[in-house]
């Protein structure tokens, strides 16, 4: 063998060394500032002055030891707040076991969660994904297609609400009825119709006026981004007629609603509706990015090898993950532990309220909740939260009038009173 062979045999053997376990870089352990931000990353976020390092439950620390109380859990994210045990376990054994395979194999913790889900919705097919756009991408492509395949090309029409929100790809920002996000990227995709929410008459109309072009309704059952918005029953259920009457799919939108945050598995469950199809993200991984769109198996069809894809969904990490995260949540202590927070929460607002005048109204579902800013505190929401932060509490918007709380679903008694009791130190702060 000559040398050369040798030697590249050597780096070889080197490279596949598993016992040689390497220190961290120096890259790993250097300093890091909130200032890098602004250095190094595209300037889309505007985060807050602190830095969190380290989360347990509903607390969270930052790099100078303050605690926050967690409000916001991400963005209704963390739906077992922070380290949740079931969940690190869930994610160390799935580490030491297998991280990756691409969709030209299936794998265990897939199979394992699409059961779950399909045990316990509607849903009989499963699609997994990596975040609540790319659920509502595909849903809105199978929404499509379907209509494409069973009924013509012609019936691609989308109705979606003004004010929505469903994501930052092209598609989801043309379907949000949020101009904001999908000005500056056009020509945006066409054969969309927004509907104000909640205005039965004007999705009847629309449907008297093209109701043989709409291929889908899409809708989130409680406005969350744009202002914590209950979907009236009347509505929802208005929704799901026009669909079935026109061969149209209703597609709700559970990406912020679902996984246990209004007190059942998903919001539909306590709106009368059953929808065609249903997406899920956020609360679904706890914080391990995963999405999922759930449909019928009729339905399913149109998407047939190769019409659709990627590459991580279904990544055996996020499924363990979301595996451990579904068992927790899905039981009756948990859901009703959801309920039971509701009332404390809005009881612990109404008392802040009575002290000072700060909201006009309180809404929401389980550990959901939008608090409307009374007019003299119009557009302070921003305000509302930066001050919060100052006093150790983490705390959401939805839109510039109301404050959003979003923690976890297991939030303990402790964490809601010191929360509000912070929350009311940022109210004081903020709106005088
Ligand atoms: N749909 C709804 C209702 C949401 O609230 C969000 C995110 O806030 C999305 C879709 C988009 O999810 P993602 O940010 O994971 O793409």
């Amino acid at each position: 063998m000559s040398s050369l062979v040798q030697a590249k045999q050597a780096i070889v053997a080197a490279t596949v060394r598993r016992d040689a376990v390497a220190g961290p870089s120096t890259a790993a352990t250097s300093p890091v500032t909130r200032g890098m931000f602004d250095q190094l990353m595209v300037p889309c976020f505007a985060p807050a002055p602190f830095v969190p390092v380290r989360g347990e439950g509903s607390r969270v620390w930052d790099q100078d030891g303050r605690m926050y109380i967690d409000f916001a859990a991400g963005v209704a994210v963390t739906a077992l707040g922070h380290c949740h045990p079931a969940i690190v376990r869930a994610l160390t054994e799935q580490a030491g076991t297998l991280w990756h395979v691409s969709n030209w194999l299936t794998n265990e913790p897939a199979l394992r969660l699409a059961k779950r889900l399909t045990d316990h919705t509607f849903a009989e097919r499963v699609f997994f994904c990596n975040s609540g756009a790319e659920a509502n991408e595909a849903a809105l492509k199978l929404a499509r297609r379907y209509a494409h395949d069973r009924f013509g090309a012609h019936k691609l029409r989308v109705i979606s609400t003004l004010n929505s929100f469903h994501g930052r790809t092209l598609f989801t920002v043309t379907a949000g009825g949020q101009p904001k996000y999908a000005a500056g990227f056009g020509p945006n995709p066409a054969g969309f119709t927004h509907v104000g929410y909640n205005d039965v008459a004007a999705l009847e109309r629309e449907f008297a006026l093209n109701g043989d072009d709409i291929c889908a309704v899409l809708l989130e059952p409680m406005q969350g981004e744009g202002g914590m918005i209950p979907g009236t029953p009347v509505f929802l259920q208005a929704a799901r007629r026009l669909c079935t009457e026109n061969n149209a799919l209703l597609v709700l939108d559970e990406i912020q609603s679902g996984m246990g945050r209004t007190g059942t598995l998903f919001s539909y469950m306590q709106k009368g509706v059953v929808p065609d199809i249903m997406t899920s993200a956020k609360g679904l991984g706890g914080g391990f990015p995963i999405g999922a769109l759930l449909t019928s198996a009729e339905i399913a069809s149109a998407f047939s090898v190769g019409v659709h894809g990627t590459t991580y969904g279904g990544n055996p990490l996020a499924c363990a993950v979301a595996g451990a995260v579904f068992d927790v949540i899905n039981t009756t202590e948990v859901l009703d532990g959801v309920k039971a927070r509701h009332s404390l929460f809005i009881e612990g607002l109404k008392a802040i309220n009575a002290r000072r005048r700060a909201f006009s109204e309180l809404r929401g579902e389980g550990v959901w909740i939008g608090c409307e800013l009374d007019p003299s505190g119009k557009g302070k929401a921003m305000d509302v939260v930066r001050a919060a932060g100052e006093v150790g509490l983490l705390l959401l918007i939805a839109g510039p009038d109301v404050v959003r709380i979003a923690p976890s679903l297991v939030i303990s008694l402790d964490e809601i009173l010191e929360g509000l009791a912070r929350l009311e130190t940022a109210l004081t702060r903020a709106l005088s």
